[in-house]
């Protein structure tokens, strides 16, 4: 009955693929005939998903799930299924996906706001290089001999450091802009070094050593670069405040990118702050979970979120003498060195 209620046909009709067919959104019918080729191969268990166009238009998201329960002469092959409406489940992830992209954004912005010092450094620096190599070439060109070499090579310094800071604009832009998430190419080591070069200042300043151990081979994971690049400058963020209270021991931050045996992207932050507690190791990543005064806790449930919405896994563990925090994520290619 509820098989006939989602498709809206009425109980005297026969059933039959064609009917299914018929109600099936025209983008999904390939779906539906892959389904049913997999119950005409015998398959023990049939699950899909797939859209229903109605007459009236309205779309239906439909899972249909089938396990093969007998093989009798009699019955031949028989499939015990049934057909779920989950509109509302997909609405509802959607959703909540909509929301978990607008607090992301929230909280870049509110990342932004507290690396504001480092991005206005960042921006001011090669500024400054370029009016000092502004100066510098003209003094070439200003001698009674011009040395045109020498200026041309300030000149290009100009443009190095002009280009940079353009970069970085674009980056805090990027970060700070609203919009759809992407699924583009996105180099595991570019992304360390950005989110690296972001951080960097912090790290001076709290005096922490960075370091990064990168995978020598150029290897991409298919996502969001803002995202991904949000995970890895909270991840940094988190470890240099871990560190702020170490007196007795070296502060430091070792960013380490492999591609493991099962070809997945990993990326490692290892901090000597004082580390997690076994039991806490999975609380971190729960909305509101803080040990800070001014602590919001929400960066490592938006970055679980992300990473989770990316197909991939975080989680943490102690290290020796701090916390690892460990990104795994999927591949798309690993170009050669
Ligand atoms: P917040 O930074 O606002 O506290 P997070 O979700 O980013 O929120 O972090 C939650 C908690 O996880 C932190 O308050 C801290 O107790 C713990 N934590 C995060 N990173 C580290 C780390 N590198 N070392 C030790 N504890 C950490």
């Amino acid at each position: 009955r509820e098989c006939y209620r989602i498709l809206g046909i009425t109980p005297e009709t026969e059933p039959s693929l064609d009917i299914v067919i018929a109600r099936s959104h025209p983008e999904d019918i390939e779906l539906v005939r892959a389904l049913d080729q997999s119950i005409r191969n015998g398959e023990p268990l049939i699950d899909g998903t797939h859209r229903l166009l109605m007459p009236s238009g309205e779309v239906k998201h439909v899972r249909f799930v089938a396990r093969r329960s007998t093989t009798s002469p009699e019955f031949g092959q028989k499939y015990v299924g049934a057909l779920m409406d989950i509109t509302g489940v997909v609405a509802a992830e959607e959703a909540l996906q909509r929301s978990m992209s607008e607090l992301a954004h929230v909280m870049r912005l509110s990342t932004l706001g507290g690396l504001a010092t480092t991005i206005a450094h960042e921006v001011t620096q090669p500024l400054a290089a370029i009016v000092t190599w502004a100066d510098t070439a003209l003094s070439w060109l200003d001698r009674p001999q011009p040395d045109i070499q020498e200026a041309k090579a300030s000149i290009e310094q100009i443009i190095i450091d002009a280009e940079r800071s353009t970069e970085i604009v674009k980056q805090i832009r990027a970060m700070a802009q609203k919009r759809e998430p992407q699924r583009i190419a996105v180099p595991m080591n570019a992304l360390v070094n950005d989110a690296a070069r972001l951080v960097a200042r912090e790290c001076r300043m709290a005096m922490v050593d960075l370091e990064l151990e990168l995978h020598p081979n150029e290897a991409s994971i298919k996502g969001d670069p803002v995202q991904l690049q949000q995970v890895l400058v909270n991840l940094l963020m988190n470890a240099i405040q871990a560190m702020a209270e170490i007196r007795e021991r070296r502060r430091f931050l070792k960013v380490r990118t492999r591609v493991d045996l099962h070809a997945a992207a990993r990326i490692e932050v290892i901090d000597s702050g004082p580390g997690l507690r076994e039991e806490d190791a999975h609380k971190l990543f729960g909305a509101f979970y803080t040990t800070k005064e001014t602590g919001l806790g929400m960066g490592l449930s938006i970055c679980r979120s992300i990473v989770e919405a990316h197909g991939g896994r975080i989680w943490a563990s102690q290290g020796n003498p701090g916390a690892v925090f460990h990104l795994e994520l999927r591949l798309i290619s690993e170009g050669a060195s």
